[in-house]
């Protein structure tokens, strides 16, 4: 059986792979057309969220059985065009919630205490202290979007910091934790930093925008560390510039690496606090995601 790793998998995972009798693993990240051509070859395709897995990379596996992910969300994988060839597609799901979450808070407070930009100025010569006034976390309201894995790690450190915790998720009703479920307007009225921990879907793509950046209080502070496309970039470039947003906080992109232009634009307001897509990238989570991908492979195939 042959199984191709596209994406970085942790080391540790691999070996543990490689020592299934029977078994041979190639590892290496090829662009889609020479993907293309091995896909004939392969039982098992192993990815991370940088390889898109198209519905002509899903074709072109005529012996594919099953593609696995090495995280959480599915939206780099046609999962419809698998499940037409009855390929089945397994994930990680939690494995990564804390790494993402501890991030989250990360650019929640680099979002409300100017981390980033008075380390650039700094490092500049320019010594900002009168300019860099900030906000505490504590006894804030913050609104998360999404109480899945990830919003409800969030929101465990956060009660932490003494905040308010709002949460919406049309699939969660109650919730045990000392968290307020409440709809997506009562949300954006009343929140103070907004974090966004949905998947990106059709009813998600742009979900903030325009029209929802006017529903929230004015200096709000919005972090995305679940996908680009979920924030529609140039209503947001306009809500900081006219100040509407305080800062937001940034680990995905519509577009990954960024355009030139949103590089010029966007990432180069002093108010956005922006990281490459890392919310997953620990040696932890990574060891994590690994291992269980890799034990439900093993299951898969035994
Ligand atoms: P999860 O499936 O546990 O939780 C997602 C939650 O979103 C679910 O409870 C679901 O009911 C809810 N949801 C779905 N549609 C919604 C909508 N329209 N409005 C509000 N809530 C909605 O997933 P998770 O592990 O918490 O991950 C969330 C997302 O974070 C993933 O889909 C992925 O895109 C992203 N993520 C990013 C990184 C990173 O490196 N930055 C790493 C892992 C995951």
């Amino acid at each position: 059986m042959r199984i191709h790793i596209n994406d970085p998998l942790d080391k540790q995972a691999t070996e543990k792979l490689k020592s299934v009798p029977g078994v041979e693993v190639t590892s290496e990240h090829l662009e889609k057309e020479e993907l293309l051509k091995i896909m004939p070859e392969i039982e098992v395709l192993i990815v991370r969220s940088a390889t898109k897995v198209t519905a002509d990379i899903i074709e072109a596996g005529t012996k594919l059985k099953i593609i696995g992910r090495a995280g959480t969300g599915l939206d780099n994988i046609d999962v419809k065009a698998a499940e037409g060839k009855g390929i089945k597609v397994i994930n990680t799901p939690g494995a990564n919630s804390i790494s993402v979450a501890e991030l989250t808070i990360g650019l929640m407070i680099a979002c409300s205490r100017h981390i980033a930009r008075g380390t650039i100025d700094l490092k500049n010569g320019k010594w900002t202290k009168k300019e860099l006034e900030g906000h505490e976390l504590f006894g804030r309201t913050v609104g998360i979007i999404g109480f899945g894995n990830i919003g409800r790690e969030v929101a465990k450190r956060l009660l932490a910091f003494n905040m308010n915790i709002l949460a919406y998720d049309p699939f969660v009703k109650e919730t045990d934790m000392n968290v307020k479920m409440v709809d997506l307007d009562t949300l954006y009225k009343e929140s103070d930093y907004i974090t966004i921990h949905v998947p990106l879907t059709p009813e998600t793509k742009y979900l903030i925008n325009k029209e929802t950046i006017s529903k929230m209080k004015d200096g709000v502070i919005i972090i995305n560390a679940a996908r680009g496309g979920i924030i529609d970039e140039a209503a947001l470039y306009e809500a900081l510039v006219n100040g509407k947003v305080y800062a937001a906080g940034l680990d995905v992109f519509e577009v990954e690496p960024p355009t030139d232009e949103l590089r010029q634009k966007l990432l180069a307001l002093p108010n956005v606090v922006a990281t490459p897509h890392i919310g997953a990238s620990t040696f932890e989570a990574q060891e994590r995601v690994g291992m269980l991908l890799v034990e439900r492979l093993i299951k898969e195939i035994a």
